[in-house]
């Protein structure tokens, strides 16, 4: 696995390099790649896709979703820019995988997944896998989790055709949102909110990718 892992981490700084004229990010912070070097992929994808767990490309997971590319975990975790201290907020947690390593980067995460089965999946990994600091629900996170907000981060891991507004409601003053905007089914804009400590927002594209469809979308 070891020399996989390697592999692994030299593609994702390959593919940033390729795509530093699209992200302005010639590397990635120094944390979140041995964020994605501690986390073990293969405890986070079905058994039969093993031999795969450290491609550097999406896998099924079940209930037609799929864990995300590691380059674009590792591109969308860089993106939030996570201080020690911050709380975050995933919507979609399907495998577990990029909660878990956000939970390396941050005091706490907050995670919603839409299909029950793999939230219940997510939740006995983490357990089993000692990550204390992941509260993960079923449920529709186009509400986003109000009790918990507001959060520093918020990252979105389903293509949505617009930004949810209680998400945008939820963000901290100074925090930082990532969501894939666009037509569902095809490709969207990686994009890149940011709440100024006056509330005001600044937004960006920043990868044109492709994600699986946000479920719910207008609400539960
Ligand atoms: N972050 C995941 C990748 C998830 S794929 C990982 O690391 O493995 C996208 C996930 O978003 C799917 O599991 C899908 O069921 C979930 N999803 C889609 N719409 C949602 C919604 N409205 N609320 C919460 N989760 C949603």
């Amino acid at each position: 696995m070891k020399e996989q892992l390697k592999r692994l981490l030299n593609q994702i700084e390959a593919e940033v390099r390729l795509t530093l004229g699209m992200t302005g990010r010639r590397a990635l912070d120094p944390k979140v790649m041995s964020a994605i070097a501690a986390t073990p992929r293969d405890k986070f994808v079905p058994d039969r896709y093993l031999d795969s767990a450290y491609d550097n490309a999406p896998l099924p997971i079940g209930h037609g979703q799929t864990i995300s590319q590691p380059y674009i975990v590792a591109l969308m975790t860089d993106l939030l820019e996570l201080e020690e201290h911050a709380k975050v907020l995933e919507i979609g947690t399907g495998s577990g995988y990029q909660a878990a390593i956000l939970s390396l980067l941050c005091e706490q995460v907050y995670t919603i997944e839409y299909v029950p089965e793999l939230a219940e999946v997510a939740n006995a990994r983490f357990k089993e896998l000692g990550y204390d600091n992941i509260k993960c629900i079923a449920g529709n996170g186009y509400d986003g989790w109000p009790e918990y907000a507001p959060f520093d981060g918020i990252i979105v891991t389903a293509a949505a055709t617009h930004i949810p507004v209680a998400l945008i409601e939820q963000l901290k003053p100074g925090g930082r949102m990532v969501i894939p905007v666009g037509a569902q089914n095809r490709y969207q804009e990686l994009t890149l909110v940011e709440k100024d400590e006056n509330g005001e927002l600044d937004i960006r594209g920043v990868l044109s990718v492709a994600f699986v469809p946000f479920q719910g979308e207008h609400g539960s």
